[in-house]
């Protein structure tokens, strides 16, 4: 129920007008690293203190407008220009939705195509995020496009697609980020209860950390988290073939747990005024995160 009800306000264009307007509000600011490339790279630095990498993600979603695909690059290229100058440890994550994947594919692959460029001169690789069903292959499309050319390109699979073992064995030599899948999708193409995601979820990691080249395991789970520290001694598996990687702002602890028992984590770091249905997903996933709100308004 209220999963759905998250999902639906994540959705809802004029309150995503009037957050971008009004800024970080709702506790978003816990959550969000900050809404300038300043604030962001401020906390990157923060993080790396402690031996913590990140992936960087300006926020934004579901662009249907030519000049906001444009202005959304333009601000990925500042970030990039950023890390390089500012000798932070990072990369990029993007959504190709952002980058206008919904009003021309050619358009879109353009766009990153010119970002995937800049980050190769820096040696910074680029995370295409996986968004909803409707853009997964024209996502994976874009990813075959740009690795005739880049090789710093890597991606995402989701454990709750059926065919998600398909992709992951195709894409076996990309550095690959593996998740438990964060839209509402139908049961046509997804598992719908968790026991079968997460059952999915481990075998997916399993085999990548066996044949893959290099896996991120993206998860606040902690029963999986162990789950994999066991599976990676039992099959000597080597740190630097494997990292963990979770949001900036959740199970901090935790994060700063792993990085000190020597595994490689990375935090995924979140920037920019379209913070809203970022913030809304994170609100459905775990309606705990509501405390979050509850504890912003109240501590006025
Ligand atoms: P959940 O299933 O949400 O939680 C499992 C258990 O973990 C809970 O029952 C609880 O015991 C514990 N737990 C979870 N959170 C907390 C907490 N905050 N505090 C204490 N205990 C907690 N999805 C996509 O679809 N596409 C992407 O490109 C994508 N990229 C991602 C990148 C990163 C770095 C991360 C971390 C997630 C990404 N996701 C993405 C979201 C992902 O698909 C899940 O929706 C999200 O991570 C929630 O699932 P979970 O594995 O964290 O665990």
């Amino acid at each position: 129920m209220l999963k759905d009800f998250f999902m639906g306000l994540s959705k809802n264009q004029f309150l995503n007008t009037a957050a971008k307007k009004y800024g970080l509000k709702l506790g978003a600011q816990n959550v969000v690293a900050g809404t300038n490339i300043e604030e962001t790279i401020q906390s990157i630095k923060e993080l790396n203190a402690h031996g913590i990498a990140c992936t960087v993600d300006n926020l934004g979603e579901f662009v249907y407008k030519e000049e906001e695909a444009i202005e959304a690059k333009e601000q990925i290229l500042n970030v990039i220009e950023a890390i390089h100058e500012n000798g932070v440890d990072a990369h990029i994550s993007l959504k190709p939705t952002q980058l206008g994947l919904d009003i021309d594919y050619t358009f879109c692959f353009n766009n990153l195509r010119e970002i995937v460029d800049r980050a190769s001169r820096y040696d910074i690789h680029v995370n295409i995020d996986m968004e909803d069903y409707g853009h997964l292959q024209p996502s994976f499309d874009i990813i075959d496009d740009l690795s005739r050319e880049y090789d710093n390109v890597g991606t995402v699979i989701q454990a709750y697609f059926y065919n998600a073992q398909e992709n992951l064995e195709k894409y076996k030599n990309y550095r690959l980020r593996i998740v438990k899948g964060a839209y509402k999708e139908p049961k046509e193409y997804a598992f719908q209860e968790k026991k079968e995601i997460d059952s999915n979820f481990v075998k997916l990691i399993e085999w990548h950390l066996l044949n893959g080249k290099f896996t991120s395991i993206a998860t606040h789970d902690h029963h999986i988290i162990n789950h994999v520290k066991k599976f990676v001694k039992t099959h000597n598996i080597p740190n630097d073939k494997f990292e963990f990687q979770m949001l900036y702002g959740f199970r901090r602890d935790l994060q700063l747990q792993l990085a000190k028992e020597g595994y490689n984590f990375c935090t995924y770091v979140p920037f920019g005024k379209d913070w809203y249905g970022y913030f809304m997903r994170r609100l459905a996933e775990r309606p705990q995160n509501v405390n979050l709100v509850v504890k912003q308004v109240f501590n006025k």
